[in-house]
């Protein structure tokens, strides 16, 4: 029996105390993998491990890392104890040939990634590796690297980008959660737009003032270009959590690949 293809998601991972609540955006987040079968690993890219040169992460255990302050205990104490594959690792390294990658074997898992995984996969299961964002490259270069990842999903690695399509925490509204600033709603809809007309390459050029705000800095966009990237040609895109909160954070996300069972 040949692995059946397995879906890439961008998921908008907004505030990291989403990691314990089930809300209406975690609900959305599994809802998107329901009645398939489990991966047989996790690759997440997250805008919370930027790196100079490519690398990727291989050690049997990672660790949760906690790279935030100013959240409660609940959250600086929280464990996500997924297992690594170094194996994998070492199969994405030659996947990404000739591009150089280093086997990391230190870093380990950022709250882009245990965030979002602890509501896909609460028993933390799944092996998880993290591909860092290598600051060096244009978006364009991080979609043309991202391209070479996709006969991973033939291999039913589940690839996972964690960013937030607009996010810019200094025109934040902290106490609206519900508000959305006028810039952050057309950006949203441009970005939309260019996904569901296949137009990948209008997201590697962000010009103009709306684009200025919701993307001051490239991190949380670039994980979208990972997952765009995995589209074959006629591959369906699904949209989930199409709102902004707090004024300036999108939780636009989208899913790439088979049909999910529909909610009964
Ligand atoms: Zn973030």
């Amino acid at each position: 029996m040949s692995t059946p293809l397995a879906p890439a998601l961008f998921i908008g991972h907004g505030n990291p105390m989403n990691a314990l609540t089930r809300n209406a955006n975690s609900l959305a987040w599994q809802s998107m993998l329901a009645g398939l079968p489990p991966p047989r690993a996790v690759l997440v890219i997250s805008a919370h491990w930027l790196t100079r040169g490519v690398a990727v992460t291989a050690m049997e255990r990672p660790e949760t890392i906690h790279d935030f302050s100013g959240f409660p205990e609940e959250l600086n104490v929280f464990q996500y104890p997924a297992p690594g594959d170094p194996a994998l690792a070492a199969e994405i390294a030659a996947l990404l040939s000739p591009q150089a990658v280093r086997l990391d074997a230190d870093r380990g898992l950022d709250h882009g990634a245990w965030s979002l995984l602890t509501h896909l996969f609460p028993a933390a299961d799944r092996p998880v590796l993290q591909l860092g964002l290598d600051v060096g490259k244009t978006a364009a270069e991080h979609y043309e690297l991202a391209a070479k990842l996709r006969p991973l999903r033939e291999k039913g690695v589940l690839i996972l980008g964690s960013g937030n399509v607009v996010h810019n925490l200094r025109q934040m509204n902290w106490r609206q959660p519900d508000s959305a600033h006028d810039w952050a709603t057309r950006f949203n809809a441009d970005v939309r737009r260019h996904l569901q007309d296949g137009n990948h390459a209008a997201l590697f050029d962000l010009a103009g003032e709306d684009a200025r705000l919701a993307v001051p800095t490239p991190e949380h966009f670039w994980p979208l270009l990972y997952i765009a990237a995995q589209q074959t040609p006629g591959e369906s895109l699904e949209f989930f959590n199409d709102h902004i909160e707090y004024g300036a954070i999108g939780m636009l996300s989208c899913r790439i690949g088979p049909a999910r069972k529909a909610p009964s």
